[in-house]
């Protein structure tokens, strides 16, 4: 299984310490051959996280990236090559906080090119607003999503996708299990071969239900990877 923490704009050096914990854990876990972390910190502790995750089966990710990844005059913009450069091998595209932010399915794709041409693995995140799932909408946009923010891309072992239902992210719910499993289902028989991910306010107590699906690769966590003791918690309850 695969656990991504996306600590969005939090941290500073000190937080670094906070994965200590989970390396320790790590190297004790019975599960440990199954098990693949990945920390996505914000661009400024990137180098210093991977120098701290090195020897460690740990790896370190972006949380976006500009769609040239050749270097310009793009004032305040980071591109693929320079996360690679500085010790990334994941990042996040198309996560719901910058697609709120103007970032569309076009450019979305643009950035997914330039990140596999730089080397990166790309965590690629769709999902539903509330409104679109009120109107049963949720299989259009994801189909919409992962049909345009794909084209031309074939390398699907480079991709990891991340649906994470954007009234899930940050509130504290989640899907129904049943309705979950239906969207999961979707995705994978559509689009195979791809691993498929859940985001959305995934905690210790609501994994053991999020766990039943078997049909998941894995948890986009963000808030709660945050803190060394619940990521902990939900990795292993995930197997328990
Ligand atoms: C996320 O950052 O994509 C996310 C799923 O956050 P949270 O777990 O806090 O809902």
């Amino acid at each position: 299984m695969i656990f991504i923490a996306n600590w969005k704009m939090f941290g500073g050096l000190n937080s670094l310490n906070s994965i200590n914990p989970v390396i320790k854990f790590l190297k004790i876990f019975k599960n440990k051959k199954s098990v693949k972390i990945i920390y996505c910190p914000p661009t400024t502790l990137i180098y210093p996280m991977y120098k701290r995750l090195k020897n460690t089966p740990l790896m370190v990710g972006g949380q976006n990236c500009h769609e040239n990844h050749k270097s310009g005059a793009f004032t305040g913009s980071i591109n693929a090559t320079m996360l690679k450069n500085v010790g990334a091998s994941y990042v996040i595209i198309g996560h719901s906080e910058n697609r709120r932010n103007g970032e569309n399915n076009s450019l979305i794709n643009q950035k997914i090119k330039s990140a596999i041409k730089s080397g990166l693995n790309v965590i690629f995140c769709i999902g539903e607003t509330l409104g679109e799932r009120k109107k049963k909408l949720t299989k259009k946009i994801l189909n919409k999503q992962i049909t345009s923010g794909l084209k031309k891309i074939k390398n699907k072992k480079k991709i990891l996708i991340s649906y994470e239902p954007v009234w899930a992210i940050g509130t504290g719910l989640i899907p129904k299990i049943n309705e979950l499993y239906e969207t999961i289902s979707f995705i994978k028989n559509k689009f195979k071969d791809y691993k498929v991910l859940y985001g959305g306010s995934v905690n210790p107590k609501n994994i053991k239900d999020l766990k039943t699906i078997e049909k998941l690769d894995g948890f986009l966590i963000g808030g709660a990877s945050q803190n060394s003791k619940k990521f902990i918690d939900i990795i292993k309850k995930t197997y328990n």
